[in-house]
C-alpha cells in the first residue's frame, strides 16, 4: 500500500505495530489492538521453492547461471511477487532487478533489502534464493498488513553475484570497463548479460547510486559454513565479511642429482615448503581469533623424480574482519619462513597479488537484528562471514546489516545445500523485524 493512499490514522496504526515489534512478538495483537505484521511461513517456502521451477534439478539443487534463460525466467518469477506485493518494478542500468514501494517521510533515503538469485553450476537451491524468497516476503508482510513504512523500501535481486558481485558492484561504481568483455559461466559476456537483462551496458556508470543515498541494506543469506549448526544457534548476525589478502610465494634452493647429493648438503626447496605450509597452520590455527589460512595451490621446479626440488612456487591466503590482523598474522608467517629458510638454506620470497577489503557491518544495524531475534524468541550469535556477499558492496554507500542462517552440514555451492523450513522463515522475521526497527530509529 503507498502512503499517498493511506490514511494518517493507518500511518499511526502501522507505525506503533512497528515499534511494538521490537518487544513483541509478531502475529499477537498490541496495546493498541493492532495485528502485528508476521511472515507467512508457508509461502515463503513456496516461494522459495518456486524459485526451483527455473534450474531446479532432480537432485536437489538449481543450475541457474547470471544471464541464462533460467535466471531471466527466475527474474520474471521475482519480479511477479514485487507487483503482487504493490512495487514499483524496473531493472536498473546494471541489469538488477529493483522493486520499490515510497515512503512516507519525503526526505527519507531508502531501506534496501535483498540478495541474488543466480548459482555457480549445479549449485544449491538456498543461496541468495533465501534471502531473495525472504526479501520478497517482506515486501508481501508489509502489503497485506498496510503497513506504511517512514522510508522508502527497495526489494533488489543482484544480478552475477556468483560471477562476481558484478551487479552490486556496478551499483557503487566498482565495475572496470574491461570486466564487460569477460565471458561468464552462461557463454555470455558481463556486457551481453546486462543487455539481455534488460540493463545498458554502456551505460553502466549512471546505475552507480552515491554513498549516503541509501538508509542502509539488510541482507539474509544462509551461512554457508557449520558454525551455526554446530553451535545448535538460530540466528547469525554476520559481524562483516571478512578481507582477504594472496601472495605469490617463492622457495628457492638449490636443484641437484637426487642420486649424488648427500642428504645433508641438500638445500630442498620442497622440504622447506612442507615446513612452511605446516607452520601456515600453526600459527592460523594457535593464534588467537577467528582468522583462516590457508596454502591452496603448490608447484615444484623442476618436477622430476630424481631431482632434488630447486624452486617451490606456492600461494598463501589470508583472512579476517580486520585487515590489521591479516597484516600481523602475515608478519608471524613470514618471519617462521625466514627461519625455516635458514635451516634449510633456502631463501623465501612473497608477492602479494590480490587484496579484498574486509566490509565490517553496522554497529546499529547489529543490535537492530540482536532485538528483532530477541523479540522473537531466537538464540543468535555474532559470527564473520568468511564468503563474498553483495552486502559488502553495499557497506561503500551506506551502514549494512546480515543475517545468517543454518546451513546443514555447512555444505554449499552444491546439491546437498541445504537450510531447514523453519530457519528460513525466522530468518525472514527476523529481516521484517530489522526493517521495522530500522524504519522507526531515530538517526535517520
Ligand atoms: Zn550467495
Amino acid at each position: 500500500m503507498q502512503p499517498s493512499r493511506t490514511s494518517r490514522r493507518t500511518f499511526l496504526k502501522a507505525s506503533a505495530a512497528a515499534a511494538a515489534l521490537a518487544v513483541a512478538k509478531p502475529g499477537r495483537s498490541d496495546a493498541w489492538g493492532v495485528q502485528l505484521p508476521r511472515v507467512d511461513g508457508e509461502r515463503l517456502n513456496r516461494i522459495l521453492a518456486g524459485f526451483r521451477s527455473f534450474g531446479g534439478t532432480p537432485d536437489g539443487g538449481t543450475t541457474r547461471l547470471a544471464f541464462s534463460e533460467e535466471d531471466i525466467a527466475g527474474r520474471a518469477y521475482a519480479a511477479g511477487l514485487m507487483r503482487r506485493a504493490g512495487l514499483d518494478v524496473f531493472t536498473d542500468l546494471a541489469g538488477n532487478l529493483v522493486g520499490r514501494r515510497p515512503g512516507g517521510d519525503l526526505g527519507a533515503r531508502p531501506i534496501v533489502i535483498g540478495s541474488h538469485i543466480d548459482t555457480v553450476p549445479q549449485g544449491g537451491s538456498y543461496d541468495g534464493q533465501v534471502g531473495s524468497a525472504g526479501a520478497l516476503e517482506t515486501a508481501l508482510v508489509l502489503s497485506d498488513y498496510g503497513v506504511a513504512l517512514r522510508h522508502p523500501l527497495e526489494v533488489v535481486v543482484f544480478q552475477n553475484e556468483e560471477g562476481g558481485k558484478t551487479g552490486s558492484r556496478a551499483l557503487v561504481g566498482r565495475v572496470a570497463p574491461f570486466e564487460l568483455e569477460i565471458e561468464t559461466a552462461s557463454g555470455f559476456t558481463i556486457r551481453e548479460g546486462i543487455a539481455r537483462l534488460g540493463g545498458d551496458p554502456d551505460r553502466l556508470a549512471e546505475a552507480r547510486r552515491e554513498p549516503g543515498s541509501v538508509a542502509g541494506f539488510l541482507e539474509l543469506h544462509i551461512e554457508q559454513g557449520a558454525y551455526l549448526e554446530a553451535a545448535g544457534t538460530q540466528i547469525g548476525v554476520v559481524e562483516g565479511i571478512v578481507g582477504i589478502r594472496r601472495w605469490n610465494v617463492e622457495a628457492t634452493g638449490v636443484a641437484n642429482h637426487a642420486g649424488t647429493t648427500p642428504m645433508d648438503q641438500r638445500r630442498d626447496a620442497l622440504v622447506a615448503a612442507s615446513d612452511f605450509v605446516r607452520a601456515v597452520h600453526e600459527v592460523a590455527t594457535t593464534t588467537e581469533g577467528r582468522q583462516v589460512a590457508t596454502v591452496g595451490k603448490i608447484e615444484v621446479q623442476p618436477g622430476a623424480p630424481n631431482v632434488v626440488p630447486g624452486v617451490v612456487r606456492a600461494s598463501l591466503e589470508i583472512r579476517d574482519l580486520s585487515m590489521a590482523k591479516i597484516d600481523s598474522v602475515f608478519a608471524e608467517i613470514e618471519a617462521r619462513a625466514i627461519s625455516i629458510g635458514e635451516a634449510r638454506g633456502v631463501a623465501f620470497a612473497f608477492d602479494r597479488f590480490y587484496e579484498s577489503l574486509a566490509a565490517p557491518t553496522d554497529e546499529r544495524f547489529r543490535q537492530i537484528v540482536e532485538a528483532s531475534a530477541d523479540a522473537l524468541g531466537y538464540s543468535h550469535s555474532r559470527m564473520p562471514s568468511g564468503a563474498g556477499h553483495d552486502a559488502q558492496s553495499m557497506a561503500e554507500i551506506g551502514p549494512v546489516g546480515m543475517i545468517f542462517v543454518p546451513s546443514k552440514g555447512g555444505i554449499s555451492h552444491s546439491p546437498m545445500e541445504h537450510t531447514e523450513p523453519e530457519d528460513v522463515v525466522r530468518g525472514a522475521e527476523v529481516l521484517l523485524g530489522s526493517v521495522l526497527t530500522l524504519d522507526g530509529a531515530d538517526w535517520d
